[in-house]
């Protein structure tokens, strides 16, 4: 006989799943993430085993069942604090709603609504052409369609318009965003062809001329919203190369990335306003719900007739068609700017407009309250970005909180995460840093109470 294999042997004494269950402290009624958790510890023990580790002792694994069980009942996705001050941040949800719009949410969520019925009549209606409506008058497009988000939008437009032909766009703008977005993909992924022209810096009107030809179907222009070119460039700008498609007879899209229906240039927000893009002669305006919009996760198409019909009626647009709860918040959105005070009352524009010397009051409130505690705070000027691939170089001119704990930032980091609601905050040279453009003054009082408990 071999040797007893002592891996094995250390596998049998690995604790049933029943009794880390009791070890973890499940009684009667043991709850449905204890035995989740318990065998998913089980198996990741196993793996450690065969790995080469040591043996742990039962504790251990049932301290580590009870944390796993805990962490899958929590609620997905959960609320946090943004205390970075990146006001369009994609891993925390892009624009947080007002809460009007978040009412209106609910109120379609928990009931019945008219999505597709003309009450009035009593007879089928449609989803799409209310907020159509809204969108025309904001924007001055003869036709409007909202889709699941922009990329959807994108996809959608080239494969209806462009499908078996090419779209010719500069090597300049073949742009990722947010590591899953990316042009060249969307186009892989349509039936239209991708016909790339210039290069990475420099693109001519004669690139596109060029290019122009019996397979053409459009030309596409994308905002680089996340990153920009310097030095030795040249890019053909909206307004000629709609004149060329004008020439040609080629439909010109603009995906601008990131869109709303105020002019915000007076805020010191440059060329945002969809309708810049349509007066620039664009057949089509391309932009999420989700962005300087401040409404949900959408994506609006918004121009010529002619072409949103197309894309209207391709069997692609009810696969991306946006749900209830997104038209709802949507609504609302369009509505507060129609209504005016928009900048006052979605949170996107109130946080991206707020006075520095607001900004520099909060700060100075925040820091004054946690020196009361025993920490040790200073103000400083720092300017926020906007963030969600928007305005790549544009800064905003605000200020921080600097909270130098006494150990490591980073562990501190670690610790606001780890509340409930965590904080996410920024780390720079051993500090920790406070922006409260992103932070309301409820959510402020949340952070207060946090570090009160934190303090080393
Ligand atoms: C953000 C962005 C997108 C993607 O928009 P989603 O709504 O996230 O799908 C597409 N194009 C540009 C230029 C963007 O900035």
């Amino acid at each position: 006989m071999d040797a007893p294999n002592p891996v094995n042997e250390q596998l049998r004494q690995l604790p049933a799943v029943d009794r880390l269950i009791a070890a973890a402290g499940g009684g009667d009624r043991v709850r449905w993430s204890l035995g989740a958790a318990a065998r998913a510890v089980l198996e990741e023990a196993r793996a450690a085993l065969r790995a080469g580790g040591a043996p742990e002792p039962l504790e251990t694994l049932a301290e580590r069942t009870r944390e796993r069980a805990a962490a899958l009942e929590r609620p997905f996705p959960r609320r946090v604090l943004n205390a970075t001050g990146v006001v369009l941040h994609t891993n925390l949800g892009r624009a947080p709603l007002a809460p009007e719009a978040a009412e209106a949410v609910a109120r379609i969520a928990a009931g019945y609504s008219d999505l597709e019925l003309d009450v009035a009549r009593g007879e089928r209606g449609s989803r799409s052409t209310r907020i159509a409506e809204r969108i025309r008058l904001l924007s001055g497009a003869e036709a409007a369609l909202v889709v699941n988000n922009n990329a959807a939008g994108l996809l959608l437009a080239v494969d209806a318009l462009a499908g078996g032909r090419e779209v010719v766009l500069s090597r300049g703008e073949l742009v990722e965003i947010g590591g899953s977005f990316r042009v060249p993909e969307i186009l892989a992924s349509s039936r239209a062809r991708l016909r790339e022209v210039g290069t990475t810096n420099r693109t001519h009107l004669r690139d596109y001329e060029n290019a122009i030809g019996p397979g053409t179907a459009l030309l596409l222009k994308v905002h680089r919203s996340n990153f920009e070119i310097r030095g030795f460039t040249a890019e053909v700008s909206l307004r000629e190369l709609a004149a060329l498609g004008a020439r040609t007879g080629l439909p010109v899209i603009e995906d601008r990335g990131s869109g709303t229906f105020l002019d915000l240039r007076p805020s010191g927000i440059p060329e945002a306003e969809v309708w810049g893009g349509l007066r620039e002669g664009a057949d089509l305006v391309l932009f999420s719900g989700d962005k300087l919009l401040g409404g949900p996760q959408a994506g609006i198409v918004a121009g010529r007739a002619t072409l949103v019909e197309r894309m209207r009626t391709h069997p692609l647009a009810r696969a991306l068609r946006v749900d209830k709860l997104t038209l709802a918040a949507l609504d609302w959105t369009l509505r507060a700017l129609l209504e005016g005070e928009a900048e006052a009352r979605i949170p996107v524009l109130r946080m991206l407009l707020t006075p520095l010397a607001a900004l520099r009051e909060r700060a100075e409130r925040l820091a004054a309250e946690l020196a009361a505690q025993g920490w040790k705070t200073s103000v400083e000027a720092r300017a926020s970005v906007v963030g969600g691939g928007a305005l790549p170089d544009l800064e905003l001119p605000g200020a921080v909180v600097r909270l130098e704990p006494s150990g490591s930032a980073a562990e501190l980091a670690t610790q606001l995460r780890a509340q409930d609601p965590p904080v996410i905050a920024r780390i720079h040279q051993g500090a920790l840093l406070l922006d409260p453009r992103t932070l309301d003054a409820a959510e402020c009082g949340t952070l207060i109470a946090h570090l009160r408990r934190l303090i080393d």
